[in-house]
This record gives C-alpha cells, structure tokens and sequence, in this order.
C-alpha cells in the first residue's frame, strides 16, 4: 500500500494535473481533497489536451477511481460540463471511474451570483476571485447552509432543507446585495436537473477509501491550489477559501486516520501568479512579457494573463515547509532555455533588511526581491530524457535550488505531454 500526495509549493499552476496524470497509473485511487471547478489542471495525453476543472485528473488511466471526497465544493454544472467534454474526447467517465462523496456540499446558482455581486461593490479592492462561487460556498458550508451530496437521495427531506436555506439566503441577497429573491420552484427546477444524473456517482467514499486501505491499494491526492493560496497559511486574503495544504487531506479526503507516505511538491522553474495580491519577485514589461509568452502563462480556467516573475526562493521555502514536502518535482525547466542569465529570487529586502522567511501577509507589500542570476544554457531541452544529457548549466540551475529549499528534487519535467520528464 502506497499514499502519496501532489501538491503545488507556490501560487497555483505549478503543474499539478500533469504530474498527477504522469502518476496516476501506479495507483488504484485518485482523490481531490477540497476546492471546486475554479482549478485550472492542464493534462496533455493521447486523447489530446484538457484543462480540468473539478474531475480528478486520473480520469485518463484505465483502472484508477476518481473520487471527489468531502472536503469538495460540488457544482454539478461544472462537473456535467467537464465530464461531456472529456466523453466527447473518447475519455470513459461513469459510476465505476468517479464517484462522488455524499458528504460533499452542493455549490449552488447563488453562490457564483454572490460571488460576482460581491467582486463588483468591492471594485479597485476586489480579491481577483474566479467568480466560480467558492468564497460564498465556503461561509455557507461553515455557516452549516449548505446541502449534502447525499441529501439528494432523501427527496422529502431535501425539500425541507431547501427550504429553509433558501430563506435564509433570499435575506442576503435582497437585504445586503439589493438583488432579486429567488423562488423554492426555480431553486428546485435546478435541482431536478441534476438529482437523477448525480444518483450513480454518490457514494459513501469514505469507507471504499478505508477498505481500499484495507485492501493495500494505493491511494494518490491532488491537491487543487498551491500552498500560498491556503486560507489559513497562505497571502489571505488572496487566497482560496478552503485549506490546500497535504495536512487537510485526511480530513477533506474522507479518510481521518491515514498517512500519507510521500508528498510530491510541484514547483515551477520561475514563478507565476494568477489575479490580485503581492507578488514579490514579478517582472514587468518587456521581461515579463517575454516569459509570459514563452511559458504560454494564461489561465486554464479564466483565460487570464497570468503574473510571471523569476523564481522565488522565499516563498518556495515556506510552501514546502507547509506542506512537509518529501520530494520535489521540478516543472517547466525547457521553458527558460531562451535566457542568458537566469534569476532567481534568494531573499526579500523588508525596511532595509534582508530576510529570507517568508514574512506576515501583510509585510509583502513592503518586501523587494534580491536576486541572484545563473548562468543559462541556450538549447532546447524539451527531448532530454536523462539527467546527465541536460547541459550542465541546467543541471547547476536545478542543483542551485535543491541547495536552497534542502528538498530532493527528483522529478524534472521538460515538457506537457505525460513523458517529457527525467527521472533523476
Ligand atoms: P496546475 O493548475 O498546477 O495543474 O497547472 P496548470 O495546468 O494550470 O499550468 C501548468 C501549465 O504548464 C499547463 O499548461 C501544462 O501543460 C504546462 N506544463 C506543465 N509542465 C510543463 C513542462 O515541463 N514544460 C512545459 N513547456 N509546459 C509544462
Ligand atoms: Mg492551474
């Protein structure tokens, strides 16, 4: 029996859903562990390239059930959305491959129209939210305002629920949004267009997770944001509204007791940050715009233009450090091929000292990157397959980092598609 976790050491979009792809079919189980459709994972295989949202991303291995556990923001349009998509591709979704826990909450209609409402009083301030409704599902699931997965299987009782919560709701948005009230019948017209599709796929997830570990399968957890956007230790309030981080897994995976054998953190070779907040290390200008476009950095979910600077050491030490990495795999390497000199990121200055911890969320603002710059090595890379093939330059780069984070970084990925990676 095998436990292992992937999770992002940094702002997101580190590469996640590829390395989980790449994984996925040395285990039996792929569980997500909390967020919902506002994830953004690329995974470029043989049935072509997808961004998923919600489904875990090792839908694509024969063999592998996807499980959506607990700790999960459930929005059955995004899910019926993704999984049409991935059938249209040739991909087999049904019961067998995911299943979805029936202690997840829905994510409702309301939740996306409050988010929105929500970004638009808060104008200039706004947090950069993906208006998928998840800091409004989040205060309601704490709020206990939210309805179960498994709800949807006890119809009279549901209606009851429904109906309270609704009015509770309609207070919020005609009181405090001045929008209009929404009515029990439309509420559960929505309702009924997904109770029947969603009947096969609820399942009491937490005891197949405990008699898979029972049974000695191998469970892997994806994480769906990086360690800086977790709500209790990442740059709040720019961060998501649910814990990212692998010590949450057991409990929003459904399974409270288990280990995890390993925690892969997935870090990028330069830095990246999606929407609002302080970035230390950004390049702006010509430079970044340079690297944006050399690392197609555009967001998978919204289309943004994603936030690009050198690698930042700091904040990549105390992703790790949250997440109690055990091993590093080292994405997008081929993407920095085209520099001479390459930044990085080794200290902040913060009021005329430096400092190499990451400081208070609310110290960033005043913090300016140090940087030191490495040598480049100016060839393509992306069909390097072995360690001692890459030019030395770039085994230095990567030496230069495993020194500074004092984490084995063991994976090197050179390009999207699953086998684009050394091994080292
Ligand atoms: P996630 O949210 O952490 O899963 O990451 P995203 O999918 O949002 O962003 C990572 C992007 O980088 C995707 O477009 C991936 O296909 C791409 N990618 C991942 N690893 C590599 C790599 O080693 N080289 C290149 N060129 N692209 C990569
Ligand atoms: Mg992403």
């Amino acid at each position: 029996m095998k436990t292992c976790a992937i999770v992002g050491i940094n702002w997101g979009d580190e590469g996640k859903g590829r390395i989980v792809d790449l994984f996925s079919s040395n285990f039996d189980y792929v569980v997500r562990y909390q967020g919902g459709g506002n994830a953004g994972h690329t995974v470029v295989n043989k049935y072509g390239k997808f961004a998923l949202h919600l489904i875990p991303s090792g839908i694509f291995n024969k063999g592998v059930v996807n499980i959506l556990g607990n700790g999960v923001a459930l929005d059955p349009e995004s899910l019926f959305e993704e999984i049409e998509g991935l059938r249209n591709k040739g991909v087999v979704v049904n019961e067998n491959n995911l299943m979805i826990s029936d202690r997840a909450s829905i994510l409702f209609p309301w939740h996306k129209q409050l988010d929105i409402l929500e970004e638009n009083r808060l104008k200039d301030k706004k947090y950069g939210s993906t208006k998928q409704g998840i800091a409004p599902f989040y205060s309601d699931k704490y709020q206990k305002k939210t309805i179960l997965v498994g709800e949807l299987l006890h119809s009279k009782h549901l209606k009851e629920h429904l109906k309270d919560i609704l009015e509770w709701k309609n207070l919020t948005l005609t009181e405090v949004y001045h929008s209009e009230p929404i009515s029990f019948e439309s509420l559960y017209e929505w309702f009924n267009l997904y109770i029947a599709k969603l009947r096969p796929f609820i399942k009491d997830t937490g005891k197949i997770l405990e008699d898979a570990i029972k049974d000695k399968k191998n469970i892997l957890f994806e994480a769906q944001l990086g360690s800086l956007r977790d709500i209790d230790y990442g740059i709040y309030p720019y961060t998501t509204s649910s814990n990212t981080l692998a010590s949450y897994i057991p409990l929003g995976a459904g399974i409270p007791s288990i280990k995890l054998d390993e925690i892969i953190g997935v870090v990028k070779a330069y830095s990246t940050c999606v929407g609002e907040g302080p970035f230390v290390a950004e390049l702006n200008g010509e430079e970044g715009d340079k690297l944006r476009e050399e690392g197609k950095e555009y967001g998978a979910k919204t289309g943004r233009p994603r936030r690009v600077g050198p690698l930042d050491l700091v904040a990549t030490r105390y992703g790790i450090k949250c997440q109690n990495a055990t091993t590093i795999a080292l994405t997008k390497l081929d993407i920095l091929s085209y520099m001479d000199k390459i930044p990085v990121c080794t200290k902040y200055e913060l009021n005329g000292e430096l400092i190499d911890e990451f400081p208070f969320p609310f110290e960033l603002e005043d913090c300016h990157p140090v940087y030191e710059y490495l040598d480049g090595w100016k060839e393509d890379i992306s069909k390097i397959r072995k360690w001692e093939d890459l030019p030395i330059n770039a085994q230095k780069y990567v030496e230069y980092i495993e020194n500074n984070i004092s984490c084995p970084i063991k994976y090197v990925s050179v390009g999207q598609e699953r086998n684009a990676y050394i091994e080292r």
